[in-house]
């Protein structure tokens, strides 16, 4: 097996095992067709995928590989043990990865396309994987000029890919864990139930929890909630210009961000 087919391996394995898990242990309840927002959240992973292959071919790991050839960025030159290094830029990278997110989340011209992300009615494991074309296309950008500067081995990014892949499809799950396992997790990770606070409709809720891997940017930064003004299983999921199904099919999410101006989330929004 190369790469991209242990890559898909896991990918897959997680995907199923959570689709499973949702089915037993479903932590909230559903206001749309879970068959159908499958359907248009897989579809739009297959044009990303398709949009981050056209353009940059081997993308983040050729990236590095890159790097590596012509001895640019800081781990080429440091001369750590590879474990080490891996850990390094787990840490780095979803730091960064963090702060993108915040600045998606304060920018307006950004936040038009990350809305898409938030418009989902539901939140499940294919949630994880809903991202407008564009915004994939600028994270993949970020990316691989965090790892021109970074310089880390061409392994230490396809782990990071790889985790940051099952951890945002575990993250956006629909599944109870029991409390305490939720709260002792929380202290390093990212779990369903914060990231659930992420996503709902209260918008200094919206604005909070951004963490992807590591609980600790938030908690440290000041981004970081507990608890959201209802219950777990109560949070209104979304963003309130989508409201309906109708409103978000594979097709209008490919043209959300050139059609609708939604504003009023952004933690800058601008004026009307
Ligand atoms: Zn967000
Ligand atoms: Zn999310």
């Amino acid at each position: 097996m190369d790469i991209q087919q242990i890559r898909f391996t896991i990918f897959l394995g997680v995907f199923l095992l959570m689709l499973a898990l949702e089915s037993v242990i479903q932590r909230h309840p559903t206001v749309d067709s879970k068959t159908n927002r499958l359907k248009i959240n897989l579809a739009l992973t297959g044009i990303d995928i398709l949009v981050v292959r056209l353009v940059f071919g081997a993308a983040a790991v050729g990236a590095a590989q890159f790097a590596q050839e012509n001895g640019w960025g800081l781990f080429n030159y440091l001369d750590w043990w590879s474990g080490l290094e891996i850990i390094a830029v787990i840490i780095i990278l979803d730091l960064m990865i963090y702060i993108q997110h915040v600045v998606v989340h304060m920018i307006p011209f950004f936040w038009q396309f990350h809305v898409v992300h938030h418009s989902d009615l539901d939140l499940d494991v294919s949630s994880g994987l809903r991202f407008h074309p564009v915004e994939i296309f600028g994270s993949m950008l970020f990316k691989i000029g965090l790892v021109f500067a970074l310089g880390p081995s061409p392994l230490a990014v396809v782990i990071f890919e790889a985790v940051l892949n099952g951890m945002a499809q575990f993250s956006h799950s629909n599944i109870t864990l029991p409390e305490k396992l939720d709260r002792v997790l929380r202290y390093i990770l990212v779990t369903p139930d914060m990231h659930r606070i992420h996503h709902s409709i209260e918008k200094n809720e919206t604005n909070s929890n951004f963490g992807f891997n590591l609980s600790i940017w938030d908690r440290l930064l000041g981004t970081y909630i507990h608890d959201a003004k209802k219950e777990q299983p109560k949070i209104i999921i979304g963003v309130d210009q989508f409201r309906t199904s109708e409103e978000v099919t594979l097709k209008n999410l490919l043209l959300m961000p050139f059609k609708t101006v939604p504003k009023n989330y952004s933690l800058f929004p601008e004026k009307d």
